[in-house]
Parts: C-alpha cells; structure tokens; sequence
C-alpha cells in the first residue's frame, strides 16, 4: 500500500485554509494620530495570508460589547479589543462561553491584561506576536453579575478608577498623579468580608479580588494570580500610615507584594464584600461609582483568548 505524506498533506491543507477574519475593535479615545498608528502598524506587520482584516471605532461606553456581538454574529473568527483593560473587558462581555476568539492589543491607560499575556507594550510588536499566538481558554471574573478579565477592586482602587474617568487626560502621568493624590486623600472604611465563607473583618485600605496578577505599567496586586486556575486572588491592605504603602511599590513591581506585612491574600472561588459607608470600586480600571455590597464569582473556563507562543 502506498506510504501517506502527512507532512506534505498538510503543509498543502494550510495553503488551501481560508484565511481567519479578524476584527479589531478600536476606541477613538486613543486620539487620531494613535489610530493612523494602529491602522498603519496593522497594514505593515499583520500577517495577510492568515488573516483579513477590518477596524471598527467604537463609539461610546459599552459599544464595544455591542459590536463584539455583531461581529460574532457576523461569523468573525476573532475579535481583538485594542485598547486598555476596560476595553477588553467590553469585548469579553460579548464572548463568554462562545467559540470566537478574543485578542488584546495594548493601547489603553492600564494594559495589565495584555502585559500579563506577553504582549507588551509597543503595538508593532504585539501585532507580529498575534500572527504566531495560540489559543488558550481563560476564567472571568462576575462583580455583581458583571464581567471582568483583570481586577476588581473596592476603596483606595475604585477612587483611583473615580478620579481617571473624571480626567480630561489618560496615561502614565494623570495615573501616577491620581494614585498618589487619591491615595492620601482616600480615608479606609470599614469593611465584612467573605472569602468561600471565611469572615473577615475591620478597616482596610483596598479590597481587590483578581483574576490577573498586574494593573498596567508592571504593578502587581496580585503576583500569585492565574487566570486559567478557576480562583480569584483576594488581596487586602490593612489599615497602616500611607509611607508604608508608598515604600511596598519596589516589592509591587518585583512580585514581592505579599512579604508586606499589611498585606493579606487568599484564594478563593466566591467573595461577599459589605462596606461602611458605602465607597468607590472599579472592575477593569472602570469605576462602578459607590456602592456597599459587592458579590463576585469567578467563572471557570469561560473565554478563549490569544495568547503569544513562548519560545
Ligand atoms: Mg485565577
């Protein structure tokens, strides 16, 4: 009988493979010249014989989530929020439990999620990393119902994410000035929490409940979290004079975050935070106003994302 060249056979399937169809979902508030940027960075570094793509601007708060719907629907293959943590979170929203394809490009004020994932941070970059990523299947976390991919956090966290959406300017600079005078401002309440039925309680500076490890610009809140482990990172400050937070931003940036005594961690699938009075919190960087109760759950397994191949 004749020998069977599975090599061959494929490499000649792979010719014949329809192209993927890809959409990026761009938010204007990167401003013109960042998106004549991201149109040209696509046009020189994607990948043609893979992919055909097209841009779509959204336009207001939560059009994201509605155009990943469309386009889903539309039969897109992929759909690659370019922006910030609160972007893909939008796109997320449209895409749990389904079999189209989320991508992250960085060009938000908080990347975390795309830094976590290896993209970095330059575009180009990141671009040629999507033509060779791989997909990998992901947790998301629910804040009262509502989906998040990175962080989700109440007190000092939601003042931060309060203070940026009321900022005419985004960036490094507005989020460095806005969390270090957010931080000194911001008083600690009184927090009851509850961590898989484990009780918790007293003052806390920041309750945040991760999915991944890291806000943008390399700062980890939560250097044990894992986003396929089917658990959240709980992290919790205590209440200590400011100078000691601001001294723990070297451990933050090395990972080292949990050697901070006023710092305490768990791991955990459910958390049921009761805060007094009620105070800011934010889900991805975007501020959820104030509020006092605050349920979240992780949902396991429940979005497929692109992820760079390491070598
Ligand atoms: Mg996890």
């Amino acid at each position: 009988m004749e020998q069977a060249h599975p090599y061959v056979k494929h490499a000649y399937l792979e010719e014949l493979l329809p192209p993927k169809r890809l959409l990026f979902l761009v938010n204007p508030k990167a401003g013109a010249r960042a998106q004549r940027r991201i149109a040209e960075a696509l046009e020189a570094h994607l990948d043609h014989r893979q992919f055909v793509y097209t841009v779509w601007q959204t336009e207001r708060p939560g059009h994201a989530t509605e155009l990943a719907h469309k386009a889903r629907e539309e039969g897109y293959d992929i759909i690659v929020s370019v922006g910030g943590d609160g972007s893909a979170q939008e796109v997320a929203a449209a895409l749990l439990h389904t079999n189209t394809i989320m991508g992250v490009l960085p060009a938000g004020s908080g990347n975390g999620l795309a830094m976590h994932l290896g993209y970095g941070r330059h575009l180009e970059r990141a671009i040629r990393l999507l033509n060779t990523a791989e997909v990998k299947t992901i947790d998301c976390g629910l804040v009262n119902g509502r989906p998040f991919v990175n962080i989700s956090g109440i007190g000092y966290d939601g003042v931060v994410a309060e203070r940026m959406k009321n900022s005419p300017r985004r960036g490094f600079w507005p989020y460095l000035f806005h969390s270090v005078f957010g931080g000194l401002a911001y008083r600690p309440v009184h927090y009851m929490v509850e961590v898989d039925g484990r009780r918790w309680e007293g003052d806390f500076f920041v309750v945040s409940v991760a999915n991944g490890p890291m806000y943008g610009y390399h700062f980890q809140i939560a250097p044990d979290a894992r986003l396929d482990d089917g658990l959240f990172s709980v992290v919790m400050f205590r209440n200590v004079p400011r100078w000691r937070y601001f001294m723990a931003i070297p451990s933050s940036l090395n990972g080292r975050l949990y050697e901070e005594r006023f710092v305490l961690h768990f791991k955990a699938k459910e958390v049921k935070v009761t805060c007094t009075p009620p105070t800011f919190a934010h889900a991805d960087g975007e501020s959820l106003g104030r509020g006092e109760h605050f349920q979240f759950e992780i949902v396991p397994q429940a979005l497929k994302i692109l992820v760079p191949t390491r070598s």
